[in-house]
């Protein structure tokens, strides 16, 4: 295609979207350009792009791109396809998720704004950089209903997760940023997806993602991405280009190509979980299940209002406790037991242990709590697989 894109269907934005010159330059996929450095005409030209460049800026059509770390057309392409699937103004890609948040809160820290409210359960991960202020934050843990009483003067960022992780709990954006006033609100989406929920029609000044989940979705690339508005755009640029946690170019490639089938992975999957879901809530062998999907899960409502549906990722307690989600893990033969989520493989992890291992014991996940992705195999395999394993416990 060559012009710009007029649709709003998320299925045809993801196919078309930062590949709109395409078809002009006679190409059906984007090149991959892997130079770290790029020739100067002038030093005059050098130093204008430099500058460009390093202020958060696009470089012009005919400048040159400098040097790897401060642009690369095949990350731009992705990140132009991000802002248009999140509907915002851009987005800046980084070497995996960590990278973006570490970004995002480095960026308030230098604004002079370094305490950071925050919504727990978050991914492990960010809980434990917030908890250690390895960065300089400062943080108030919060719930969705104390973030107002939370904020100080020096509040740089208010950061929640919806779906959150582990536990699939829903946070209301529009509620949350009322209470936040002026402070941005960041709202991890890596679990929703922007086909599932685009926090920034709610009121999100920031939207990050583990673009290594869903977005790659066949578990061989590892990215983080943050969509946002121009001036948060130009200061996670900065960041980036100063710091160098930068989105490889192949890797840029092959995210790019996994947003084109985001919608269609992300609703099969989603439609496999729901079954799971309602399979396991079935069980005696398992207390509960969390999954937005199921009656319980979701009292404010916020799927088919905030959320289009309740995703592809659930969680679930076994009534026997570790002992007997230990030996479930180790029964499993078509899901797999890893870390990571959102790809065609159904992955099953132990929160505790693994991806939430460095959360305080007080916030961490019980014991008794496994989190399931459903993948893109056959449901009625996946539904055999735990059947035998349930089957086989001693
Ligand atoms: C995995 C994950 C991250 C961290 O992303 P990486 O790409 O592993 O650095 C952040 N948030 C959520 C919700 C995640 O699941």
């Amino acid at each position: 295609m060559t012009t710009p894109l007029s649709t709003t269907d998320p299925s045809t934005t993801a196919v078309h979207a930062g590949r709109e010159d395409l078809t002009a330059l006679g190409l059906l996929v984007p090149l991959i350009d892997l130079a770290t450095t790029y020739p100067m005409p002038t030093i005059e030209a050098g130093g204008t792009a430099y500058d460009t460049i390093g202020a958060g800026e696009r470089p012009d059509g005919q400048a040159t791109l400098v040097y790897q770390r401060l642009w690369n057309p095949g990350v731009d392409r992705f990140e132009r396809a991000v802002a248009a699937l999140e509907a915002t103004e851009s987005a800046v890609a980084f070497a995996s998720g960590m990278a973006a948040l570490t970004a995002t809160l480095l960026a308030a820290v230098s604004a002079g704004t370094p305490h950071v409210v925050a919504v727990r359960p978050l991914y492990g991960g960010s809980d434990h950089l917030l908890a250690t202020g390895l960065l300089g934050t400062e943080v108030t843990w919060a719930t969705p209903s104390t973030v107002a009483e939370s904020l100080r003067p020096d509040t740089g960022l208010v950061l929640l997760e919806t779906p959150a992780n582990p536990s699939l709990d829903l946070v209301d954006i529009a509620a949350v940023v009322a209470q936040a006033g002026e402070v941005p609100v960041a709202v991890d989406n890596t679990f929703a997806t922007p086909v599932l929920q685009q926090p920034a029609l709610h009121g999100a000044t920031l939207v990050l993602h583990s673009a290594t989940k869903f977005m790659g979705g066949h578990g061989d690339v590892m990215g983080g991405v943050v969509a946002t508005d121009h001036a948060w755009t130009a200061r996670l640029r900065q960041v980036r280009a100063i710091t160098g946690a930068v989105l490889h170019p192949l890797a840029a490639y092959e995210l790019h190509r996994g947003l084109q089938t985001l919608p269609v992975r992300v609703r099969a999957q989603q439609e496999s979980a729901g079954v799971v879901a309602r399979w396991l809530a079935d069980r005696c062998e398992v207390s509960r299940v969390h999954y937005p999907g199921l009656e319980g899960c979701d009292p404010a409502g916020l799927v088919g209002s905030q959320m289009t549906g309740p995703g592809a990722v659930l969680a679930f307690r076994l009534a026997g406790g570790y002992a007997v989600a230990s030996a479930l893990l180790e029964r499993l033969e078509l899901v797999t037991h890893a870390v990571s989520l959102g790809g065609v493989d159904s992955l099953i992890q132990h929160p505790a242990s693994l991806t939430h291992r460095f959360v305080v014991a007080d916030a961490r996940p019980d014991a008794d709590l496994l989190r399931l992705s459903v993948g893109l195999e056959s449901v009625d395999d996946v539904l055999a697989d735990l059947d035998k394993a349930f089957a086989n416990l001693p």
